[in-house]
């Protein structure tokens, strides 16, 4: 069933495509050698050309094409051997050069596609239109003088993927999980951060709405959308907007709108400016920016492992169920950790570890996968500590809280507090036999047939050894002193 909104005409169905502007991972800047790191100091990493000073010249940095051709490949796409640059000019404080330099005839990445999951269990495809190579502009800031406006020009030149898609999705979820996996496969490619909170990928969200069967209506746009839930939100909001308009008789215009996040409406931000209003040429500065297929073909070969790929081959080779195999390679640091806990030992013990008592650990602690408050190798060993018999399950969890608190070894923490299983079959039959002893009356109801009572003595023997007697060894015995 596709997904709609009720309203008083009936039920109506969303067109939604987004474009996507992510950072890309480099140390310099698209056209200049000024550094890119986040939080510098303002305008501490400006250039002449980042600045816009008459005369100065750009040059391309080869490593910002590279990350553009790898996400290209990363997104099924066709990568152009011939792309061009060309000045999209418009006027703003922040944009010293009066023009940003950006691709709009002959984009670097042509189509391709990217697949969703979605949580009825279905998957889509979800068509890439283009993405292109463009320089980011600086900031205003407004709030650092009751009469003045600052500039930043630290992110002037900023090497910038647009990344646009088909108007493919159809519901909020689909925007969401769309936004998700792009940011998903942009981090594993490590060519963008993915980092939404420090503005290195936003989205501006294109919505229409239409009654079932019909072509395309009127979209609007809005701009700059910061997180996956914002972006959820900010469809949703639209759609409502649109449906109310042409309910009352109205028309949708194509304007640029802005999503207020603590209202959750958005509002009227300018009109769409055309394609003709930036009055785009060819960058005279520039050459057309020509690429070898021997150099796409080397990039292709040493791309990592996509997520796709990862999952699959979790289920095929640790024979992991889906869900574990989608939640661990959710981040590709996950993924790395839960191949070092499983290497050499139950791949399935080592999911259920990392996805319930790390998850648990990291939430509680605040801290991340990246930093994590249990390594992986400090996991293994907890593991081996389980496998060797040193460990009862009960044992390893409460051994585990310590490790989380402390950050320390699992053994010493073993040796220190005494949380040695008692695997010695003489302790455990004295121990067993006291149990016994005092619980005669219960020993003859249990051998006239009431069996249910089995449980009660493994569990007088376990209280008797504070819970660390070994659970096998326990059963054996009692079953061996009742029989
Ligand atoms: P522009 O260059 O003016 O922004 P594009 O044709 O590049 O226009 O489209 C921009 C985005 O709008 C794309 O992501 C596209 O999928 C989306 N889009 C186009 N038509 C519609 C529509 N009718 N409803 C929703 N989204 C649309
Ligand atoms: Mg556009």
């Amino acid at each position: 069933m596709p997904y709609t909104i009720e309203g008083s005409t009936g039920p109506w169905e969303l067109v939604i495509g987004l474009e996507v502007h992510a950072q890309v991972v480099s140390n310099a800047k698209l056209f200049s050698g000024a550094a890119t790191a986040f939080g510098a100091e303002p305008n501490s990493q400006v250039s002449f050309v980042d600045a816009g000073f008459p005369g100065m010249l750009p040059v391309i940095n080869r490593e910002c094409v590279a990350q553009a051709v790898r996400t290209g490949l990363g997104l099924n796409a066709k990568v152009n051997l011939w792309s061009r640059f060309d000045r999209k000019n418009y006027f703003y404080a922040d944009l010293p050069q009066g023009y940003q330099i950006s691709q709009y005839a002959h984009p670097i990445i042509g189509e391709g596609e990217v697949e969703i999951a979605l949580s009825d269990g279905t998957t889509k495809t979800i068509g890439i239109t283009r993405l292109h190579l463009e320089q980011d502009a600086g900031k205003s800031l407004h709030d650092q003088h009751p009469t003045k406006s600052f500039i930043d020009l630290n992110r002037s030149g900023v090497a910038l993927m647009e990344i646009v898609s088909e108007p493919d999705m159809r519901s909020p979820e689909e925007a969401g999980a769309y936004l998700a996996k792009l940011r998903q496969i942009l981090r594993y490619l490590g060519t963008c951060d993915g980092n939404m909170e420090e503005g290195s990928m936003r989205a501006d969200v294109n919505v229409s709405v239409r009654k079932p069967g019909e072509g395309y209506r009127t979209r609007c746009e809005v701009k700059n959308v910061n997180s996956i839930r914002f972006v959820m939100q900010a469809v949703e909001a639209e759609a409502r907007r649109q449906i109310e308009v042409w309910e009352s008789g109205g028309t949708v215009e194509q304007e640029t709108r802005l999503f207020d996040t603590a209202r959750g409406v958005t509002r009227s931000m300018r009109s769409k400016e055309d394609a003709h209003d930036y009055r785009y040429f060819p960058d005279p500065d520039l050459p057309p920016l020509v690429i070898e297929q021997s150099w796409v073909d080397q990039l292709k070969a040493a791309l990592p492992e996509l997520p796709d790929q990862r999952r699959a081959r979790y289920m095929r080779d640790y024979g992991l169920p889906a869900y574990d195999a989608h939640v661990l390679t959710l981040e590709k640091e996950t993924a790395a950790y839960f191949e070092a806990v499983a290497k050499g030992r139950d791949a399935k013990q080592a999911a259920n570890w990392v996805m319930g008592d790390l998850f648990a650990a990291i939430n509680r602690t605040k801290t991340s996968i990246a930093e994590p408050p249990v390594s992986a190798a400090d996991l293994g060993a907890l593991l081996d500590l389980m496998a060797d018999g040193t460990l009862s399950g009960k044992l390893a969890k409460e051994v585990f809280e310590v490790m989380a608190e402390t950050g320390r070894a699992p053994g010493v923490i073993v040796e220190e507090r005494g949380l040695r299983q008692v695997t010695d079959t003489g302790a455990i039959e004295a121990v067993i036999e006291e149990v016994l002893a005092k619980n005669a009356d219960k020993v003859a109801e249990y051998r006239s047939g009431k069996e249910k009572l089995f449980g009660f003595f493994v569990g007088q023997a376990m209280k008797a050894m504070q819970g660390k007697g070994n659970p096998a060894l326990v059963n054996e015995v009692l079953k061996k002193k009742l029989g």
